[in-house]
């Protein structure tokens, strides 16, 4: 019995692989497309909004998508060791199909700058973590300069087997929704995802599993929106940690995918970031990363905007939002914030109490 049910073996004849290609898979993919109601009541005119939930991936976040492409494809060749530069899912995910390859992974990432969450999962997963006093894009310059020298193989979204494994998650959601959707919304760091969803649409529409491609909406950090701004940004802020990229990898890949669906690319502030984080978990049951909130975050700036591109949408419209990672990977965020807490003696009439029920 083929115990795998992840992206390669799913989705074989749209990925470079062979019968030479050793899977390095741990079930990634297959995730939750889950109808989001309250938000579809926000956008209305009977319009649809469906969450594609990447937090169910084996290590909580996208990543996993083209780690299983990029670990297989090291396999093939022989490779011992890979080496990424991380804002934490990268690593995470590394970490884990190289344990699973039997491979050494290396991980270099900004100190201070990675969510608790994801620094555990490369530790326990027993990559050598090297934490530099930089950012990360100085991080992924060192990853290059070492890529280049030593016998690492370089798995950041430079890697080009990156981008081809997420591509699969467009793939998904047409085979959920038999057709592509009208809007496809996403939070955007480095650029690779948003590259790979317009590749994965495309590729489909190609062969005939869809008839339309969705205009394709992006999302930066206010404080680190170097594509909006049309230049690298040398100090890139935000609580997002996973977008905080001042200088992304596939700048031209996100332009590419923006300008030929006649789509968008805006911002959102730490705090609409932060407030949409909350809306979806307390409004849909949907626990997410800061930098994952991105998407739903521009989706409610965009239902503000007058002449924005969701201004006039067609009634019955269907949505997509990616979410791209896992809340509990950063519940730091959520700790240090103001929320209500109640102390009580152990007592019920005090526990009552407390909660102004009695
Ligand atoms: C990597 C990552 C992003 C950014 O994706 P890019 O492909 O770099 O644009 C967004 N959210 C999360 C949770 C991520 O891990």
């Amino acid at each position: 019995m083929n115990h795998d049910r992840g992206v390669i073996s799913r989705y074989r004849e749209y990925l470079p692989v062979s019968e030479a290609t050793p899977v390095v898979s741990l079930n990634e993919g297959s995730t939750p497309l889950v109808h989001a109601p309250r938000l579809s009541e926000k956008v209305g005119r009977g319009c649809q909004v469906f969450v594609k939930y990447e937090g169910l991936n084996p290590t909580c976040s996208f990543k996993d998508r083209g780690m299983t492409m990029a670990i297989s494809k090291a396999a093939e060749n022989g490779v011992k060791a890979v080496i990424c530069a991380s804002t934490g899912n990268t690593s995470a995910s590394a970490a884990a199909y190289a344990s699973r390859a039997g491979m050494d992974c290396v991980v270099i990432l900004p100190a201070g700058k990675i969510a608790m969450g994801k620094l555990a999962q490369a530790l326990v997963y027993g990559a050598k973590v090297v934490e530099i006093d930089g950012n990360f894009d100085d991080a992924l310059r060192l990853v290059r300069e070492i890529g280049e020298m030593e016998s690492f193989e370089v798995v950041n979204s430079i890697n080009p087997y990156r981008i081809e494994g997420q591509k699969t998650a467009a793939f998904e959601i047409i085979d959920v929704l038999g057709e592509a959707p009208d809007f496809h919304l996403l939070p955007v760091g480095n650029a690779g995802n948003i590259t790979a969803y317009w590749k994965g649409y495309g590729e489909y529409h190609a062969k005939g599993k869809s008839k339309r491609l969705p205009k394709m909406l992006g999302f930066q950090a206010a404080g680190s929106a170097p594509l909006y701004h049309g230049a690298p940004v040398a100090n890139p802020e935000t609580v997002a940690t996973a977008i905080r990229i001042g200088n992304p990898a596939s700048w031209d890949g996100a332009m590419t995918a923006i300008q030929d669906s006649g789509g968008h690319l805006d911002i959102v502030t730490d705090e609409e970031i932060l407030a949409g984080q909350r809306w979806l978990a307390s409004n849909e049951g949907l626990f997410i990363e800061p930098a994952s909130a991105a998407s739903i975050a521009g989706l409610c700036k965009c239902l503000e905007m007058e002449d924005g591109p969701l201004a006039g949408v067609e009634p019955g419209s269907t949505l997509v939002c990616t979410v791209t990672g896992h809340g509990l990977k950063d519940s730091d965020i959520i700790l240090q914030a103001e929320f209500p807490m109640f102390k009580a003696k152990t007592d019920k009439a005090d526990v009552l109490n407390q909660l102004g029920l009695s």
